[in-house]
């Protein structure tokens, strides 16, 4: 429908839809733990009988090898959903909270609620997973949702969009395929959440649009996450760890470590580790490795492409626009001020920018915006210290690199300019519900001091009751 309405030039319309979602929603069988249960389950089973043509989607759009679209989209998926299922009962609890003497006889508690119809808008990096792991935290806590994957990874959304009716429950869970024309159609109505993950310059217009009808957002955005290596780190294990953090998905991942802060001489022992590394991950000639990706279109090549002048490549640097290939490269010599520092790279280009010491990097780090992670290879106990205490990120891994997306009860999320909100686990469900605070009085006793006229002595003895 929306194609149709889009080739012929009209704006899309999707009131309709959401009023359908609404009327489910109405209908209170979200609210049920175990419909709840149930849409996750098959979720987990949408992950393991569509494996096949979801790699195959993913190796279309972003040349992932299968192990890596498994382990990093449809496993991801699958674990969520089946976290989310295990766990919901315990979160969907009311929880008793203390009530004061002035309220008693009484009790109170906060007991979770669904929020209603949510919108998931997802970007391309991670197609399968930025749209279907949200969609389990939305389910879980019981709402109806419309996903609308990008359009940047068509084969992905295609196989989403086919296959989440056949799955879920069709009433409550719509795909809206399309890109900007569908999103700011959808954008324009009253959800009662919006989850975006994308760029900080279009969450800016997520947010602009959700204000207008006061809608709470979750913003899932980037930034330029730091690497700190300190010279007492063990070298040989960084590089891999770097290098495997960097150069997975072509180093299109929001949380890579986008640029290193070192000293020189550790730059020199840590260059060869990292050859060493990316040659043992991609062999010699990384174009004909079929674990290594591609970029995902001309525009981001091109984009890419043009940062390789921004210092020496001391290891990779070539490009091939035909197969949108860039080679896992490392760049030094980079000024602070250079344009591949000026913007989050999301490509498999790492600069190496000199820090003399730690105070040095953390001034750097400590000059630009929040990143959405940050990293530091140490062995001493007091630069961790340091580290941990002055970067402000939405998550740190110390001595790796984005290892912490596999411990289910960390939130996930940024802080300042790389986002806001988590969905994660149960981090998750409490985004997707509405925390209701209850209090329940006895109908005896029902004191007569709160009530007017006041008086001197039940002044006094309302101050005794605090
Ligand atoms: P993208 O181009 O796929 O856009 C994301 C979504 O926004 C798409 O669904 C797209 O259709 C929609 N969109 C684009 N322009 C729009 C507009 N003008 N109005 C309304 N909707 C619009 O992805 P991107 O923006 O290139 O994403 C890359 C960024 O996302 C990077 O900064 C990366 O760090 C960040 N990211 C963050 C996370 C996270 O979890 N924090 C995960 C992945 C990517």
């Amino acid at each position: 429908m929306t194609e149709a309405a889009t080739s012929i030039g009209l704006a899309p319309d999707f009131k309709d839809l959401l009023e359908s979602l609404k009327t489910a929603f109405d209908t209170d069988r979200t609210r049920s733990l175990d419909w709840r249960a149930d849409q996750l389950c098959a979720l987990e089973r949408m992950m393991v009988d569509c494996e096949q043509e979801i790699m195959e989607a993913l190796q279309t759009d972003l040349g992932k090898h299968p192990l890596e679209a498994w382990a990093t989209e449809i496993a991801y998926v699958a674990g969520d959903a089946a976290y989310c299922r295990k766990h919901l009962r315990k979160w969907a609890k009311k929880r008793k909270v203390r009530t004061p003497m002035l309220g008693q006889p009484g009790k109170s508690w906060v007991q979770p609620e669904p929020l209603g119809v949510v919108l998931i808008i997802g970007a391309w990096n991670y197609p399968l997973q930025l749209v279907l792991a949200g969609l389990a935290a939305a389910l879980a806590a019981g709402n109806c949702a419309i996903v609308k994957p990008s359009e940047l990874a068509p084969a992905t959304s295609e196989v989403i969009a086919r296959r989440v009716p056949e799955y879920l429950d069709g009433d409550c869970v719509k795909v809206v395929q399309g890109g900007v024309p569908e999103a700011s159609a959808l954008l324009e109505l009253p959800f009662d959440h919006i989850l975006y993950t994308g760029s900080g310059a279009v969450g800016r217009i997520v947010m602009a649009a959700a204000a207008k009808n006061l809608t709470p957002v979750t913003l899932e955005l980037g930034g330029k996450s730091p690497c700190v290596v300190l010279p007492d780190a063990n070298l040989e294990t960084a590089a891999r760890r770097i290098a495997w953090g960097k150069f997975t998905n072509a180093g299109q991942t929001c949380i890579a470590p986008d640029y290193l802060l070192t000293d020189a001489d550790t730059e020199a022992r840590l260059l060869p580790l990292l050859q060493q590394a990316i040659v043992d991950m991609f062999g010699t000639d990384p174009q004909t490795s079929d674990s290594y990706g591609r970029i995902v279109n001309d525009r981001h090549h091109a984009r890419l492409a043009g940062f390789l002048d921004s210092g020496e490549a001391a290891i990779g640097g070539r490009t091939n626009p035909a197969t949108r290939f860039i080679e896992p490269t490392v760049l030094t010599s980079v000024e602070k001020d250079s344009p591949v520092m000026q913007e989050e790279i999301f490509g498999p280009i790492l600069p190496i920018v000199r820090a003399d010491s730690l105070d040095d990097a953390l001034r750097f780090i400590r000059s630009g915006d929040k990143p959405l992670a940050a990293y530091v290879f140490t062995k001493d106990r007091d630069a961790e210290a340091r580290f941990l205490d002055q970067v402000s990120s939405g998550n740190v891994c110390i001595n790796d690199t984005m290892m912490f997306m596999t411990v289910e009860e960390l939130p996930f999320g940024g802080v300042g300019q790389s986002g806001m909100g988590a969905y994660s686990g149960e981090h998750g469900f409490r985004t997707f519900s509405h925390m209701k605070a209850v209090m329940k009085r006895a109908w005896w006793p029902d004191l007569a001091l709160r009530y007017a006229p006041y008086t001197p002595k039940k002044f006094r003895q309302l101050r005794k009751l605090r």
